[in-house]
């Protein structure tokens, strides 16, 4: 990125229902700014794929599309949190997920930075996409991801050129275990019951910024863009163009 490298962006949040885009749009903000995109799905099913201890454990409760306990999870963010690529920002996709979490994660943030002059920058700032049921249901039931390069395609909205096979590096591209009908349906249920509170967390710091997602990924990334510039005032920064 031109020049500023050493800017802060801090901690932004994606919050929305499985489907509404976050994976999607994590990715943009993330090459855009030069920030990790950390997605606690993909951490826990990387650790499901490798049958680590912590894998076994969730893998079962992922495949019937609940939460994990918030221990394991916890595990997993701090230990993320503290790589070296965190040190300017992240992006975190899927975390938090319930009101208890997001205290945890401010807890996390107040200990680190109590003392520091960097203590506001890296309070969250929130971005919830917000996405109709149906829509969701035809984005999660049409889901292909590669599993080479993390590329997520769609086969009703957004299919590769060559049905079934990733653009960018030609793999085979694959189904998430939890994409089945029945676990799609437990899935948006836990976004409803434990993560929607979530919003309201945030509501009250002003920091939570809501966009319409059932528009197209670009519109709805030039809107996450200037949301994020505005709020960060990194509009000094140099960045990509979209
Ligand atoms: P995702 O890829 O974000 O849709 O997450 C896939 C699955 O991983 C979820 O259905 C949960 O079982 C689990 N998971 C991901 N993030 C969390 C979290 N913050 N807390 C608890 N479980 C999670």
């Amino acid at each position: 990125m031109a020049g500023e490298t050493s800017r802060i962006i801090g901690s932004i949040i994606l919050l929305g229902a499985p489907g509404a885009g976050k994976g999607t749009q994590a990715k943009r903000i993330s090459a855009r700014y030069g920030i990790p995109q950390i997605s606690t799905g993909d951490l826990l099913r990387e650790n499901v794929r490798q049958g680590t201890e912590l894998g076994k454990m969730a893998g079962s409760i992922m495949a019937r599309g609940e939460l994990v306990p918030d221990d394991l999870v916890y595990g997993l963010v701090s230990e993320r949190l503290r790589l070296a690529d965190c040190q300017r920002g992240y992006i975190l996709d899927g975390f938090p997920r319930t009101p208890a979490q997001a205290g945890w994660l401010d807890a996390l943030l107040e200990d680190k930075f109590f003392d520091s002059s960097e203590r506001e920058v890296w309070r969250p700032f929130v971005v919830r996409i917000e996405v109709d049921y149906n829509e969701l249901l035809l984005r999660l039931t049409g889901r292909r991801t590669c599993p080479t390069c993390g590329t997520i395609y769609n086969v009703h909205l957004q299919p590769p050129r060559k049905n079934g096979f990733c653009d960018k590096d030609g793999s085979q591209l694959v189904v998430r275990a939890d994409d089945s009908d029945e676990v799609i349906a437990e899935r948006l249920n836990a976004y409803d019951v434990q993560t929607r509170p979530v919003a309201g967390y945030y509501e009250r710091t002003g920091r939570l910024f809501t966009v319409d997602g059932n528009r197209p990924v670009d519109e709805v990334s030039r809107e996450i863009f200037s949301a994020i510039e505005r709020h960060a005032r990194v509009d000094a920064l140099g960045v990509k163009d979209a």
